[in-house]
């Protein structure tokens, strides 16, 4: 069983380390584990797709790449699943290892310096090896809303009752009935023929 992460493991061997040289790929990458947020995200088995662009630049590889996925989840009022779908453009530089380190462990050393003197989101390549993880899960995860709707004017579940209001007939409404008059009206007798809403008993 390979590593969960391995998926994203993209290897540019056919990508001459020229500067100006390029290549492009088509991929899809089924993700082995949810890649989103609690409320919404593309699902483990899902597949991500990528048009993908590699450019030989003078401190490593230039990657963009257009995603493209489908995330499921559901509609924060009513409940209802959604799909949607999400489009989002991917580039970012991979640097090349340090130059001079031929043991393993000089090369650990460098990379160790390397990190320490970059930003904490610059990218660095393993060998040949470019790890797509973190930009796919950046560029997935900004392109989800933090509150799902299934339509902007969703108009959620009724409160009386828990319905959908899409499922409801639009006079629905729920007798509110004062407790202290409930009393009363049992007493007397409500005129229950008078009452529109006296089916709605049975939700
Ligand atoms: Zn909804
Ligand atoms: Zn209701």
């Amino acid at each position: 069983m390979p590593r969960p992460s391995e998926v994203y493991l993209f290897n540019s061997h056919e990508l001459p380390r020229r500067a100006g040289e390029m290549k492009e790929y088509s991929i899809d990458i089924t993700v082995p584990e949810p890649v989103g947020i609690d409320v919404i995200a593309v699902l483990a088995g899902e597949d991500v797709h990528l048009e993908l662009r590699l450019e030989s630049v003078t401190e490593g590889v230039l990657v963009s790449a257009d995603l493209s996925a489908i995330a499921d989840g559901e509609c924060m009022r009513c409940l209802e699943p959604i799909e949607l779908d999400i489009d989002r453009r991917i580039q970012e530089l991979y640097r090349y290892e340090p130059q001079k380190a031929h043991t393993k462990a000089e090369r650990k050393r460098a990379r160790q310096e390397a990190d320490d003197l970059d930003d904490d989101d610059d990218l660095m390549m393993e060998g040949d090896i470019i790890n797509l993880e973190i930009p796919i899960r950046d560029a997935i995860v900004l392109d989800l809303p933090i509150n799902p709707l299934c339509a902007p004017d969703c108009p959620g579940l009724c409160a009386g009752c828990g319905v959908r209001w899409s499922a409801l007939a639009p006079d629905h409404i729920h007798e509110v009935i004062d407790p202290r008059w409930a009393g009363l009206g049992a007493v007397h007798g409500l005129d229950q023929d008078d009452e529109p809403n006296g089916n709605l008993s049975q939700m």
